[in-house]
């Protein structure tokens, strides 16, 4: 009785040993699937893009340029819509997810003004405008900028989001690069805009010493892409896939 005893324990034994094997086997299975399938999913970008939440481990400072403002409203789109207006709703929580990343958003404004000094031209106001934000992105070469403006053409069948990358520091073009992939896998599937080398009818991008990419959100010329352009849900989703992206090198 004894024996048969001692070996049912026995028995037992290596059932509950092969049971906490395979429970470990399973949940082994399990993380690694789960990661394989965020690889393939894409989501892992973004997770590590959001890592730095966690770490607190990026203290980057980054310019975000709010194109246009107070007597400058840029280009004007469909019912009215004025550019600068829209560059300041991207610019906002572009400036809000990047801080929450760990980054050291330095916004060029946060308001509706120019960075004139009340000059009495609209000429002159313009010039002091430009070497105003120039000077802010000239101060260290290490520190990123992205400048937010928005497209218009006269043809408005034209949409979707364009990057436009300055011309003095090679990191640009990366940037630019990375800026455009994560619009495209995230928001704009769709979008073959490539990429476009500045040209000197962009003052500030053949001027700016730091890594700098001009982003045009959208159209304004274009209906649906003007609406959409307005909607704050959208605002925020973009600027968040603008702050992520770069982290995702
Ligand atoms: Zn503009």
């Amino acid at each position: 009785m004894s024996k048969i005893g001692t070996m049912s324990g026995k028995k037992r034994q290596l059932r509950s040993l092969a049971a906490v094997s395979l429970i470990l086997l399973l949940v082994t299975g399990l993380i690694f699937g789960a990661s394989l399938l965020r690889q393939a999913g894409g989501e892992e970008a973004l997770l590590a893009a959001g890592r730095a939440l966690y770490t607190g481990d990026i203290r980057q400072k980054l310019i975000v340029d709010a194109g246009h403002g107070g007597f400058d409203g840029g280009a004007i789109g469909i019912g009215g819509v004025i550019e600068k207006d829209l560059n300041l709703s991207f610019s906002l929580p572009a400036g809000d997810f990047l801080a929450v990343m760990g980054y050291i958003p330095v916004l060029t404004r946060t308001e509706d003004t120019g960075l004139d000094n009340g000059e009495s031209t609209i000429r002159e106001k313009k010039r002091a405008d430009l070497q105003a934000r120039l000077k802010m992105m000239s101060e260290d070469v290490n520190v990123p900028v992205i400048m937010i403006h928005q497209n218009k053409f006269t043809q408005s069948q034209y949409s979707g989001a364009q990057m436009f990358y300055g011309t003095q520091n090679p990191a640009s073009k990366q940037m630019a690069e990375q800026l455009r992939s994560g619009i495209v896998r995230y928001l704009q599937p769709d979008n073959t805009r490539e990429l476009k080398k500045a040209t000197s009818d962009v003052w500030l991008l053949v001027n700016c010493p730091a890594p700098v990419v001009m982003v045009e959100c959208g159209f304004i010329s274009n209906p649906e892409e003007c609406a959409l352009l307005q909607q704050p849900e959208y605002q925020r989703k973009f600027a968040f896939v603008l702050a992520a992206s770069l982290d995702m090198g």
